[in-house]
């Protein structure tokens, strides 16, 4: 790994801007690469094989991980993902690189030595905000399943290094950009040392 090259991971339960705002990130800093991780679920309309993710079988994804090749999976809503160390390898060398992933799979990188992890929980001002984002993207019925999970992610708030309560999008923005340029003086600086 190049010394002072980062990995941000932004997790956040559904409709709180984490994609949005993982985006924004990528096209504003061209070193910033976003982790593309293998999945079990079906596309959505609109999503690209190997850009949003890698669609694999349950099958595939059952050999990935007897070969050893993810950094780290998780079981979510009765799919599997991950984030193979192949991917992540090569970006590393020339990038920083964004995860958008869940609580588990931080916590098994939390484990990994030397990677120059920052770990970024956004949260929903309240539930019921986040209810109201949720119908808005119009996610049906998976809406309650969603809000149980969320349940379930806010517990895990802990495990990070910066919590962030996304009430206005830009300015959630600001902060994760602002962390992220700390993070990284931080580090050029302490590399010089
Ligand atoms: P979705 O199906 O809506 O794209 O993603 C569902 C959840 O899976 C999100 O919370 C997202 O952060 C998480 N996720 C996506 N990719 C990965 C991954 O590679 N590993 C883990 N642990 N979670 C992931």
């Amino acid at each position: 790994m190049r010394e002072n090259n980062i990995m941000v991971v932004l997790s956040s339960p559904s409709g709180v801007g984490k994609t949005t705002i993982t985006k924004k990130i990528q096209q504003k800093y061209n070193r910033f690469k976003i982790s593309v991780s293998h999945t079990t679920r079906k596309p959505r309309p609109n999503e690209v094989n190997g850009v949003d993710y890698h669609f694999v079988s349950e099958k595939e994804f059952q050999d990935l991980i007897s070969d050893n090749k993810f950094y780290e999976y998780a079981k979510i809503y009765n799919h599997y993902y991950g984030t193979s160390k192949d991917s992540v390898e090569n970006l590393i060398k020339k990038n920083d690189i964004i995860f958008d992933i869940d609580w588990q799979g931080t916590k098994q990188l939390s484990k990994i030595k030397n990677l120059n992890l920052i770990k970024i929980f956004l949260l929903p001002p309240n539930k019921s905000e986040l209810k109201s984002r949720l119908i808005k993207r119009g996610q049906g019925v998976d809406i309650d399943r969603r809000l149980k999970a969320f349940e379930i992610d806010e517990k895990h708030w802990q495990d990070y290094d910066y919590i962030l309560i996304n009430e206005n999008l830009e300015k959630c923005y600001n902060q994760v950009e602002k962390i992220i340029q700390l993070n990284k003086i931080k580090l050029e600086q302490s590399n010089k040392l």
